[in-house]
């Protein structure tokens, strides 16, 4: 069963499910995205900062998918913030993919102490309108930071990209995203696989015959959050794309609830970069 999709605030759809890339080795990027889009994925999360945009493109091209029908991401760095830096940083990550445009271009962190994530923000809006980048949007931007570039811009961002997963449930941010219109998208998804052993994980795996990690998965699905999983082995990638065939009930749902506990695998947004 193909992954659901959800509506950004522009209008767009953005495939419910995709594919994460951080840390795939740039020479073995290509084959695995092809990988994932024979395999039914339709979303391939990238980012400047990783190092294989080439190996993002290529991919998709040898895919044979055509190429209306892939969701590409990609994200402007920390160094490349600011107005002029910003219009550069996008254009060279156009080049690198070998792409005209792509459908979601995020402003990777916030970082709070360059102070840049305005002006970054302005740049983005002007390649939304000089037709660049398709849709546009943020990472790991708190209330706060939200609330200034929509407060300066008008323009709201289609989607927030942060980590969540069991121990860091982000209920909070999540229904800010919601009154503002704002798809909640899941980075680390499986959180670093922390999560596996719990009991209400281990409980629905056995009541569904489904993994730990597929559990998981639907949680997100069923949070009504986007979510792009890694997985660098072709059963990792067909196990993380089959989560649309089962529903976690209730009780389920509420165990997972309690699994949360603040605690965070990456880095803590208001200081990094
Ligand atoms: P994930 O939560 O997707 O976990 C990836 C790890 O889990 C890998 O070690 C993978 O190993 C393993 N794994 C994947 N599927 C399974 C499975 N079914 N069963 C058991 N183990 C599994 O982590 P990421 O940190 O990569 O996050 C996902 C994506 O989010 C990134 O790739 C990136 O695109 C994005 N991201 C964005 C950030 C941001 O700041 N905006 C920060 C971090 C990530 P194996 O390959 O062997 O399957």
């Amino acid at each position: 069963m193909p992954p659901a999709r959800l509506r950004l605030n522009d209008g767009h759809m953005i495939p419910q499910l995709g594919l994460g890339i951080w840390q795939v080795p740039e020479a073995t990027t290509a084959a695995i995205v092809a990988a994932a889009l024979q395999a039914g994925y339709r979303l391939v999360d990238g980012a400047a900062i990783y190092g294989n945009e080439a190996g993002q493109g290529e991919g998709i091209r040898a895919s044979g998918v055509p190429r209306d029908e892939v969701f590409v991401t990609t994200k402007v760095w920390n160094d490349d913030q600011g107005y002029d830096a910003t219009l550069r940083a996008v254009e060279a990550s156009l080049a690198r993919l070998g792409m005209e445009t792509v459908e979601l271009c995020l402003i990777h962190w916030p970082t709070p102490a360059r102070n840049l994530f305005v002006d970054t923000w302005r740049a983005l809006i002007r390649l939304k309108e000089d037709g660049r980048v398709r849709s546009i949007g943020v990472s790991n931007f708190n209330g706060d930071h939200l609330e200034r570039i929509i407060g300066e811009t008008g323009t709201v961002p289609v989607l927030n990209q942060v980590e969540l997963n069991p121990r860091l449930q982000q209920a909070e941010l999540r229904d800010l995203h919601d009154r503002l219109g704002i798809v909640t998208q899941s980075w680390t998804p499986l959180g670093q696989g922390r999560s596996f052993d719990a009991a209400p994980v281990q409980t629905a795996a056995a009541r569904t015959g489904k993994s730990p990690a597929q559990v998981i998965l639907r949680w997100h699905v069923q949070l009504g959050v986007s979510v792009i999983p890694r997985s660098t082995r072709p059963e990792g990638l067909a196990e993380n794309l089959d989560v649309f065939d089962f529903i976690l009930n209730p009780e389920e749902m509420a165990a997972m609830a309690a699994l949360d506990e603040g605690a965070r695998c990456g880095p803590d947004p208001m200081v990094f970069g």
